[in-house]
C-alpha cells in the first residue's frame, strides 16, 4: 500500500498519476499532511496484512514536515522505508537521508526531464543523488515511443546508483486530463523498450516495470529480449492500493476518483484487495481498444487490456452520448 503522506509537490508533471489527488496545490501551507497518529493506525494496519514497508509517496514525500519522525517510528517498529520522491529536497533533507542504513531505506526518484524546472531545482536533485547514491533507483515514466532514458544511464554511472531502471507507462486518469500513452502508440512503445533493455544490459542495468502493459506491446523476439533483460513484467491489473491524508483508499491513481473507499472500513489489505477486485472485475473484458473484444489474450486472461483506466473512459463516454442522444 502507497500512503500519500502528502498532497503537496514541487513540480507538476504533465503525466502526473496524483493529479486527481493532489489538485492544484502552489503553496506548502494549504498542504494537507498525514498524521504520526495516523501512521501509527496504518503500520498496524500493515501488520495485520504481513507487510513490513511502508511506502511514502506524494506530492513529494520529502516535504512532509516531520518527515524524519514518520522515518524514526518506522525504523523502531522494524519496518523498512521506501519513498518515492523527484528528489528535489532541501540538502538538510538529502543528508538525514544519506545518513540512515541502506538496508532499511531506499527510494525510487522519478527524475523526468522537465524544462521549467529551475537551476536551484537541478542542483537540488544532484545534490542529493550524490548523497544518496545506492539507495537510490530511477524510474520514468514513458508517455510516447521516443521516449529519452540516456541521461538515466549517465546518472547511475555518475552518481552510483542502484543499476535498476523503474518504467511506468503513463495511464489516463478517469475524469481528468492528462498526458498519457495512446494504447495506438503501444506497439512502438514495446519496440522502443525492448531496445532500451538490450542497451540497459550493456551498461549491467536491468529495468523493471510498473502495471498497465499488454501482450500487444511485444513481439516473440521482445518478449524474449525482456526476459533476459528485465525484471518481468504483468499484463493483468491487480489492485495497487493507494491510501491518502483523508483516510480514503483507492485502487490505484487512474481510478482514484472512481474507486474510493474508506480505509477504516477494512481489517486487512486482501479484505481491501479482494473487494477492489469484485469492483473492477467486469471492467476486465472491454479492453483499451477495439481489437481487446476478438483478443486470444484477453479470453484467456492472460491480458486484461492494459490499464482499467482506458476501458473505464471509453465506458464514461458511450454513458454520456448514449444520454445526450436520449
Ligand atoms: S487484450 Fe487488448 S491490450 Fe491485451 S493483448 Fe489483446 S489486444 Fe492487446
Ligand atoms: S487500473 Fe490496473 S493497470 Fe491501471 S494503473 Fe490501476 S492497477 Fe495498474
Amino acid at each position: 500500500m502507497n500512503l500519500l503522506i502528502t498532497n503537496y509537490c514541487t513540480r507538476k508533471c504533465a503525466f502526473c498519476f496524483a493529479r486527481a489527488k493532489i489538485g492544484q496545490k502552489e503553496n506548502v501551507n494549504t498542504a494537507r499532511h498525514m498524521s504520526l497518529d495516523q501512521l501509527d493506525g496504518i503500520m498496524d494496519f500493515l501488520e495485520r496484512s504481513g507487510d513490513k514497508k511502508l511506502r511514502l509517496l506524494g506530492g513529494e514525500p520529502t516535504l512532509h514536515p516531520q518527515l524524519e519522525a514518520i522515518v524514526q517510528r518506522a525504523f523502531a517498529r522494524g519496518f523498512h522505508v521506501h519513498l518515492f520522491s523527484n528528489c528535489m529536497m532541501p540538502a538538510k533533507v538529502a543528508d538525514f537521508l544519506a545518513a540512515l542504513p541502506q538496508e532499511q531505506l531506499s527510494l525510487l526518484a522519478n527524475v523526468s526531464l522537465n524544462e521549467h524546472d529551475t537551476p536551484q531545482q537541478k542542483e537540488r536533485v544532484n545534490y542529493a543523488l550524490a548523497a544518496l547514491g545506492p539507495k537510490v533507483q530511477l524510474g520514468i515514466t514513458v508517455t510516447s515511443p521516443d521516449f529519452s532514458y540516456e541521461y538515466l544511464v549517465n546518472l547511475i554511472n555518475r552518481y552510483g546508483l542502484r543499476r535498476r531502471i523503474r518504467i511506468g507507462i503513463a495511464q489516463p486518469i478517469v475524469g481528468h486530463d492528462n498526458t498519457y500513452l495512446h494504447p495506438g502508440e503501444y506497439r512502438a512503445t514495446g519496440r522502443a523498450l525492448a531496445a532500451m533493455a538490450m542497451a540497459c544490459e550493456q551498461q549491467d542495468i536491468l529495468i523493471g516495470f510498473d502495471c498497465g502493459l499488454t501482450m500487444c506491446m511485444f513481439s516473440d523476439e521482445e518478449f524474449a529480449i525482456l526476459a533476459r533483460c528485465s525484471e518481468g513484467f504483468k499484463t493483468v491489473c491487480q489492485p495497487v492500493l493507494d491510501l491518502g491524508p483523508d483516510m480514503q483508499a483507492w485502487h490505484c491513481f487512474p481510478l482514484s476518483d472512481v474507486l474510493n473507499v474508506p480505509f477504516e472500513d477494512y481489517s486487512d489489505r486482501n479484505a481491501m484487495v479482494r473487494d477492489f477486485q469484485k469492483k473492477t472485475a467486469p471492467y476486465k473484458s472491454f479492453g483499451c481498444m477495439p481489437e481487446c473484444m476478438r483478443c486470444v489474450y484477453l479470453r484467456r486472461g492472460q491480458c486484461t487490456g492494459g490499464c482499467l483506466a482506458h476501458a473505464m473512459q471509453s465506458f464514461n463516454r458511450t454513458h454520456d452520448l448514449a444520454k445526450s442522444g436520449s
